[in-house]
């Protein structure tokens, strides 16, 4: 048997172990990844994106701490845009499609050249445990690695089992053994283990599909970069492509659900809630004519073409058979099959705020693992667990980020103190301080972290103190300067496309008005000159400032919920604007205070505000 001595193991080459691995090798730990396959280092096992709703605020918050997602995203992406731009800048997500092959191959070079990290392809077996503490792992090729802190990030792996129409297929993904060994280890050491399921879609050649017949969708001009340490990006963009499902698609699948394992009571694990399989989504939705589908490119190099939102784990030719009934889809080549896979995850209400195990010390769970779903979800947690290790592999106090910080407090508060049944997906809505939370100042709030825990560098530090000064100086600039009804000036304004004045207004309070727009004003001139990334926050802060005091005020308030108690037998499903999601979870866990409630996970603000209304009348 081979021995190595380590400071800290990651266990896995996902976006968790590589977020993980990275954070404990830069804060000078001696680290080894452990992963199946090497290969597969950085994989995106589903669609080819990084961001979206809510997690285009995670990779911000994580490339304000020192990881990589942002970067490499920003290096490898094909597309880029901003979601949700016709609703309130709380919730203005980023989201850029991958080059799948480009993006495994960043992240996995920026292992290899990353000074005390080394990689290792092998399976672990189990771990080493010495009075109730991990001290390592053994590996299936007989190798033992010793170290003082160990990460699982084992994702979809343990006991993984994929499911295509009738057949069952043992694996971590497709074309990945699963891992069998670690699964039947962490029930011995007696942790608290469920099942889920999740499922993918077919993926299609370009070549044989119509575009002529689909919806075309580019990239968003004036993208911000997700990271700041990505001064330009000036990579090839390729479109996107909408389709939609029909009566038709839908006969087809009603018709053959009986092969559909999910409906035939063949899978038992519980499924993500927001990314339901088309299946779920006609038997569900019945009333529902059509579903949309984004046609989505995985890479320059090839023709692989991800149709999100018709994940299925119906048999291939059914599969085939529905596809052809969708405009543009009529001849259309599987080039690899949809499937659902069941795997295990263990309830995360057995972790610290740490990521660190209660039950073994030293012992850390990051990503899929935890009962979470979607890559930003799994790299937050291995960054945190990555420093978190590194910590305590030093015998230094622990890093925890709170809810009224940053997204990343909010999935770890969710899942450490609730747990979860279903996989956990981040949104907005489950954050009490959605305006303060924003994509455009995830630095101004996690940067200084990142820079103490050793994960920034000094020449980005001073870069991104050099903005908040700023922007600091522009807002205090813009309070002082007035601007005088002139025709001369109005006549400028409208040059730009700004409204005209029709009184004494100082640049702050003209900024406030919701037709200005703070890139017309800097070309303008009466705005300085800065990059966009400075600006773009300036300009939120000041047209929200009565939101966001209004916001922190309501999140003072929250506080005091503790004190409101719930009525016994309060019947939820009276209370009229709460969401059947909501209703359900709050008769679940039947929380005895306002305050309780307010931190079940999904239970929004305005949820909270409801209830206390209702429960104010029945007093
Ligand atoms: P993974 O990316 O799964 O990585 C796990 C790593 O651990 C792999 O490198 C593996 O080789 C390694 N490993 C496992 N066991 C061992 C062992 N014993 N020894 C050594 N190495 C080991 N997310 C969404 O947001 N939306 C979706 O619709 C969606 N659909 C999905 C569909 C499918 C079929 C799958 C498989 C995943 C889907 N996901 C989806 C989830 C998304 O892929 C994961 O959330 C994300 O990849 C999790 O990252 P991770 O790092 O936790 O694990």
């Amino acid at each position: 048997m081979r021995s190595l001595n380590y400071d800290v193991v990651v266990v896995g080459g996902g976006h968790a172990g590589c977020e993980a691995a990275l954070a404990s090798a830069r804060m000078n730990k001696k680290t080894l990844l452990i992963t199946m396959s090497i290969d597969r280092i950085g994989q995106m096992s589903c669609n080819p994106a990084i961001g979206g709703t809510a997690k285009g605020h995670l990779v911000k918050e994580i490339d304000a701490l020192g990881g990589e997602m942002g970067a490499a995203i920003d290096k490898t992406g094909i597309q880029f845009r901003v979601l949700n731009k016709s609703k309130g800048p709380a919730i203005w997500s980023s989201r850029a499609q991958a080059d799948m092959d480009l993006y495994r191959s960043y992240m996995r070079k920026t292992l290899e050249d990353t000074p005390n990290l080394d990689i290792l392809q092998d399976t672990v077996a189990s771990l080493i445990i010495d009075n109730n503490a991990v001290v390592g792992v053994n590996t299936s090729l007989d190798q033992s690695v010793h170290s003082s802190c160990v990460i699982l990030t084992t994702g979809t792996f343990l006991n993984g089992l994929i499911h295509i129409g009738e057949r069952r297929i043992t694996a971590g993904r497709a074309g990945e053994p699963a891992s069998i060994e670690l699964a039947q280890a962490l029930k011995d050491y007696g942790f608290q283990v469920g099942r889920m399921k999740t499922g993918t879609t077919p993926r299609l050649d370009a070549r044989s599909i119509d575009f002529s017949k689909l919806e075309r969708q580019d990239s968003d001009p004036d993208f911000v970069p997700f990271s700041m340490r990505t001064k330009e990006m000036n990579q090839k963009l390729v479109p996107c492509y909408i389709t939609h499902t029909n009566e038709k698609t839908h006969e087809v699948i009603r018709s053959h659900m009986h092969l559909s394992p999910l409906y035939s009571g063949i899978i038992t694990g519980i499924g993500p809630r927001y990314c339901p399989s088309i299946e779920d989504k006609v038997v569900k939705f019945p009333e529902r004519i059509s579903h949309q589908i984004f046609i989505e490119p995985e890479g320059y190099q090839t023709h692989e073409i991800y149709p999100n939102g018709i994940s299925t784990s119906l048999p291939i030719h059914v599969q085939e058979a529905f596809l052809k009934t969708i405009a543009g889809f009529e001849n259309v080549i599987i080039m690899k099959p949809g499937y659902a896979i069941e795997y295990d995850y263990v309830q995360p209400t057995e972790l610290h705020p740490t990521l660190e195990t209660k039950k073994i010390a030293n012992l850390y769970f990051a990503g899929q693992l935890n009962g979470t779903t979607g890559y930003e979800e799994a790299a937050a947690q291995g960054l945190i667990a990555g420093i978190n290790a590194a910590l305590k592999a030093d015998g230094k106090a622990p890093f925890i980020l709170s809810r009224s910080e940053s997204y990343i407090g909010v999935l770890i508060d969710d899942l450490t103190t609730l747990g979860t049944n279903e996989p956990y997906r981040m949104f907005t809505s489950r954050a009490e301080n959605r305006l303060k939370l924003r994509e455009d100042n995830a630095d101004a709030r996690l940067s200084e972290y990142g820079k103490k825990l050793g994960l920034i560098n000094e020449e980005i530090y001073v870069e991104f103190k050099d903005r908040i000064q700023k922007m600091e100086s522009e807002r205090a600039r813009i309070k002082g300067i007035w601007l005088n009804p002139t025709p001369e000036l109005n006549a400028k304004l409208t040059s730009f496309q700004l409204p005209e004045v029709s009184n004494n207004v100082t640049l702050e309070a003209y900024l406030k008005r919701p037709e200005t727009n703070i890139r017309n004003l800097r070309e303008s001139g009466l705005i300085s000159n800065y990059d966009l990334r400075i600006l773009r926050c300036l300009e939120i802060e000041v047209k929200y400032d009565g939101y966001i005091k209004r916001e922190e005020t309501l999140s003072d308030k929250l506080k005091t919920f503790d004190h409101v108690w719930i009525p016994k037998e309060f019947n939820y499903a009276k209370v009229s604007g709460l969401s059947r999601e909501v209703v359900e979870k709050l008769k679940r866990h039947n929380p005895s205070t306002l305050g309780q409630a307010s931190r079940i996970s999904g239970i929004t603000p305005a949820a909270v505000t409801l209830l206390h209304t209702m429960i104010d009348r029945e007093r």
